[in-house]
This record gives C-alpha cells, structure tokens and sequence, in this order.
C-alpha cells in the first residue's frame, strides 16, 4: 500500500526533475537547494516523538540530534560546541548579538556604540536592538571593502566612557562576494577593547572559517546558505562567559540563551549541511575556475560588462554585473523567462523596487542596478552553457535597442 510518504517522495522527485530539465538555478546566495545529507538528517528527525528538554529516553534521542548538530555546527567554526546556540534564522542570530547590554559571567557590560560596514546584509543595518542614535556606518571603498582608515577614525572618535563599542562586519558581501578584511578589521578592535561580529553567513562554506583566527567575538550563521534548511541559524560565541542578554525569554533552553523547544528536524539538517561545508572545500578551486571562465565569456561577448568587486578577492561563486543600458529589473525578468534564476540585487531586496544600497557604497550608478549570478556546488558546466546563451540574447537585445535609440 502507497503510504503518504511515498506520494510525497514520489511528488517531490517528479518536481525536482521537472525543474532539473527546464530551469538553471543560480541563485545559490539566496538560498541553496536543500544537501541529501540535510534532507535525510531532517526526515530522521521528524519521526522522533521526545522533547529535547524531556529526561525520558524520547528526549534524551531528540537531544542527542541536537548535539550532533551543534558538534557539527562548532567544527565548521572551529570552536568547542558549548559556544554554538541555534536560532531559527541568522537574522534571529542579528538581532540576539546586536544589543548594548551584555554580561561577563554576572556583571553587566555596557556597549554604547554600534559600528556597521555600509555594506552589511539589512538584518545588520537594522542594528538589533541597538537604538538608531546609537549605531554608525563605516565607509566602504569603490571596490566594497571596509575603508580602515574610516574604522580607525570611528574608533579613535569612540567615548570609551560611556562603554564598549562593537564593530558588526561581514565575512562576504551577499550581493558582490567581495570579502572583507576580517582579521585587520579585527586586530584593530580588539587593539582598542570592542568587540567584533563577523556575519559568517555567505562565506560559511565558501571560505575556510575559524573563529579564532579571524579574531571575531561572536559569528552568525544560517543554514539554507550551506545547502541546510531555511529557518535555522546560529550564534557562536569565542567563550562562555561574555555573552548578550537573551533576546527570546522563557525556558532553559540553549542555556538560557534562546528559549523555545528546538526545531530538531531544522537542527539536524544544518548540522548534516555544516559537516558537508566542511569537506566541500577543496571544490571551492575548481568553483572558481568556472566563474572565471563565464565571467570571460560574459566580457568577450559584451566588452563593456562591469563586475562589481571584480578588482578585489571574492567569494569563487558571486559574479555581480551591470550591462550598461539594461536595467537589472528588466534583465531578471529576461533571465526568468529563459529558463534562468538569477536576482537582481539580494533575494530581501529582489521584489520591492529600490535602489541597491551595496551599489551606492560602492560609489556605482546603482540607478541601473545589477545581477546577481551565484554558483553552488550543484551547478554543471550545462548550467553555465545556459546562462551564456541567455546572457548573449539579452545583450544582443540591449545592443539592437540602443542601435534603434541612435538611429532615431
Ligand atoms: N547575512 C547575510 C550576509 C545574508 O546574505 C543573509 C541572507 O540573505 C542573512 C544574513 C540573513 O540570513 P537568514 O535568512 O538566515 O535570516
């Protein structure tokens, strides 16, 4: 007899062939499609009755996936798992580090300032539970890097009297790639006593990521950017002792860090995801070179691309281009109806109309926009071949076009 399983199995197999054979998914910064492992992890873990917080054997089963995750979890970060906490989002992550009240072990600590690179994902920008008067933008250049020498002035500015600052820096912007100097950025915070946030969430995975290495007081994480399940994130923590004030109250949960009973099933696939992550390194060379090798197709057949970031290290899957004349609204739509996801902008952004605030920090025409191209572990030598093709009748419309406006 066809259990309900098996028709949902057999439907979500018949959807994700059908979507294989018509469509070239590019849109890996938005969310990458769920790993096997996640998936298999996370039906496991749907089919246990117990309560993390029970101390019955069904509890103690729904724990153990748990710690499996966050071991899991803590080595993609290098840091013993007593310092990851999950949240249901990174953007949960955000809003839980980026507070002025924290605690070393029972003393309160105070930190009256908050620094932002301009170019930080909106969950940054937004500043958590930071009041607006209180949080500051630090510059970026024209390739989107973290201007220092702002940083220094923000920090030399900084009234140490009034408590700690923090600085909340991305390890790679979600709409360029480019990657941001963590660890300068670092030395010179910690140099001046304030604490550093690094946004692991789109180099996680695709970067080598070490917490202590990087110098970082707290990483945030998500899950879906790695092949896991959307709605799952973490803090990670360089200890115990300095930590914020909970931003979800209630049980004992995550320490007393994050109440609410855990989602294990969401858990259990970012762990499988991060224990992927992991391995999947030593495919980030050969990611690269197929970047590289579109982005040269790109230039031959439109010599007058821009690619955001292009000068400066990237992440190996992002490619962000503006093809001068074509708005990148109009672009996604062209790309959609080709068989091609691609976003215009990040996928928070993608949808509203409205100017990308990456591209104005950056000191570009943001009026055009720009489209964003990312690349993931499932993406094939075919899939580049389609979007090539679609990239060149898009331009060849672009080129006619503009050709009509001059003879006109
Ligand atoms: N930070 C960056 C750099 C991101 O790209 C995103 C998602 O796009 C987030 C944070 C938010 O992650 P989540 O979707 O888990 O809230």
């Amino acid at each position: 007899m066809r259990t309900r399983r098996d028709v949902v199995d057999a439907e979500t197999t018949v959807m994700a062939i059908k979507m294989a054979g018509t469509r070239t998914y590019l849109d890996h910064n938005a969310t990458a499609p769920l790993l096997p492992e996640a998936r298999a992890a996370m039906l496991a873990a749907l089919d246990l009755p117990g309560n993390a917080s029970s101390v019955h054997a069904e509890g103690r089963a729904a724990r153990a996936v748990i710690a499996k995750a966050r071991d899991e979890v803590a080595a993609l970060c290098d840091v013993p798992a007593a310092q990851v906490i999950f949240t249901a989002s990174a953007t949960e992550a955000a809003s839980h580090v980026l507070t002025p009240n924290f605690r070393m072990g029972r003393a309160p600590v105070i930190v009256s300032r908050l620094f932002v690179s301009a170019t930080e994902h909106p969950c940054i920008l937004a500043g958590g539970r930071f009041l607006a008067e209180r949080a500051s933008h630090i510059s970026v250049d024209r390739d989107g890097r973290l201007d220092l020498a702002a940083l220094d002035a923000a920090i030399a500015g900084h009234d140490a009297a009034s408590g700690q600052f923090m600085l909340a820096l991305q390890l790679a912007n979600n709409e360029t790639g480019v990657i941001q100097p963590v660890v300068e950025a670092a030395a010179k915070v910690r140099a001046a006593g304030g604490l550093i946030v690094v946004d692991a969430v789109q180099g996680a995975g695709r970067l080598p990521l070490s917490l202590s290495a990087m110098g970082a007081d707290f990483l945030i994480l998500s899950a879906h950017k790695l092949g896991g399940p959307k709605g799952a994130g973490a803090l990670v923590s360089a200890g115990e002792i300095l930590m914020p004030e909970p931003l979800v109250r209630g049980g004992g949960q995550e320490k007393g860090h994050r109440a609410g009973t855990e989602n294990i099933a969401a858990i259990a696939g970012f762990g499988a995801a991060a224990a992927v992550a992991r391995e999947a390194l030593s495919d980030i060379p050969a990611l690269a070179a197929r970047r590289d090798a579109m982005e040269t197709a790109m230039r031959a057949e439109a010599p007058d691309v821009i690619i955001h970031g292009a000068a400066v290290p990237r992440l190996a899957n992002t490619c962000y281009f503006t093809l001068p004349g074509l708005k990148a609204e109009t672009a996604q739509i062209g790309f959609d109806m080709e068989g091609i996801a691609v976003s215009s902008g990040s996928a928070c952004s993608s949808g509203k109309v409205g100017v990308s605030h990456v591209l104005k920090a950056m000191g570009a025409d943001a009026a055009l926009g720009a489209i964003r191209v990312s690349l993931g572990a499932t993406t094939t030598d075919t899939h580049i071949a389609a979007f090539l093709k679609a990239f060149s009748t898009l331009n060849a419309r672009r080129l006619s076009r503009r050709a009509g406006e001059h003879a006109a």
